[in-house]
């Protein structure tokens, strides 16, 4: 499919209108005089980064002729703010440069200038506790799939508060089903890619959603544990804590690996990888989920069977751990 060269020309007119065509090294320069949203009425909250703009939020905008939106195409990062520091930065980056790659996208931003990009976003917003939303867009492009059709990425940073669950759920538990649909099998699309396509998950939400509860486990096309949509799943058994390994099919979290590579071991409890069996989840002592928005929260209930009466004792000691990590006046960006 083609498109004649002046409606290109108008369809970039127009997103250099907006921003999408400002250069790269400008995209990461302060603007000169500083927005910041103090100076905002609630409804214009938070203020977005847009390809080297920050917008209030009634006028955060991207093109209609996006990939990102027309196809999906394109790769994000939810990450957590905690006393001003960007929770495991290094590792969100690693993340989403190794997404970016895959998906062939030619980026026009190194990985400084990405951190200092959600930094002036931070610090725009005015945020010590929050949530920045990442992504990486193939960028406004013609009617039809093809990539090179779409002359540059767009990145889009937001800062803004986020509750994933209720807070009485930290405290109590949840409760979890087991999604009909499985998830979307590795040969397909991998799902450790975390793409903005979610409708996989989305659907195996809704399948949640209509059962009454707001998490639903989602399994291989051959049966075994994954994921939830929006989070990682552990198990823990005679005090020692199980989660899959990667290659059954899910996102490699952050958060999972904090909890498998320095909460674990500070805590004082063995943590190993194995393909689990809905049998291994419904006969857990404890089950908990991870998350960079969810953080670390117990499920007490699988469909109709009972797992815990409450949070578990080592659930207790790991999301306690936690805490401290990230109240405390180390929190790692690495
Ligand atoms: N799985 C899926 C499908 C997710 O969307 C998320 C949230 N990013 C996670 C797991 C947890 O990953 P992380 O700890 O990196 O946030």
């Amino acid at each position: 499919m083609t498109t004649a060269p002046s409606a290109r020309k108008a369809t970039e007119a127009a997103a250099a209108s907006r921003g999408c065509a400002s250069n790269v090294r400008a995209s990461v320069q302060q603007q000169s005089a500083p927005l910041n949203a103090a100076s905002l009425p609630e409804h214009d909250r938070p203020l977005v980064w847009i390809d080297g703009q920050l917008y209030p939020k009634t006028q955060a905008k991207i093109s209609v002729f996006d990939h990102g939106l027309l196809y999906g195409d394109g790769c994000f990062e939810g990450i957590r703010v905690y006393r001003g520091k960007i929770f495991k930065c290094g590792r969100h980056m690693d993340r989403i440069f190794r997404n970016a790659e895959r998906l062939r996208m030619k980026m026009p931003w190194s990985r400084d200038e990405v951190v200092a990009v959600m930094r002036q976003c931070i610090a725009a917003n005015n945020i010590t506790e929050g949530y920045i939303r990442l992504l990486f867009t193939r960028g406004y492009g013609t009617l039809g799939l093809d990539p090179r059709k779409c002359p540059r990425p767009s990145m889009i940073c937001i800062c803004d508060q986020i509750a994933l669950y209720p807070p009485e759920l930290y405290r109590d538990g949840m409760k979890v089903i087991i999604a009909k649909r499985p998830k979307t099998p590795t040969v397909c699309l991998d799902p450790s890619l975390k793409s903005l396509n979610y409708l996989n998950n989305i659907l195996a939400k809704c399948e949640a959603i209509d059962a009454g509860c707001l998490e639903a486990v989602m399994l291989s096309v051959d049966g075994y544990v994954g994921e939830c949509t929006g989070d990682n799943l552990f198990i823990v058994k005679n005090g020692e804590v199980f989660t899959s390994p990667l290659d059954v099919g899910m996102l490699d979290g952050i958060t999972r690996e904090f909890v498998m590579k320095t909460l674990c071991p500070q805590v004082g409890v063995k943590c190993t990888e194995k393909k689990l069996r809905v049998d291994d989840l419904l006969g857990a002592d404890e089950v908990f989920l991870t998350g960079t928005a969810a953080e670390i929260i117990a499920v007490t209930q699988v469909g109709d069977k009972k797992i815990s009466a409450g949070e578990g004792p080592t659930t207790r000691k790991l999301r306690d751990r936690f805490r401290q990590i990230v109240t405390g006046d180390a929190v790692p960006e690495d």
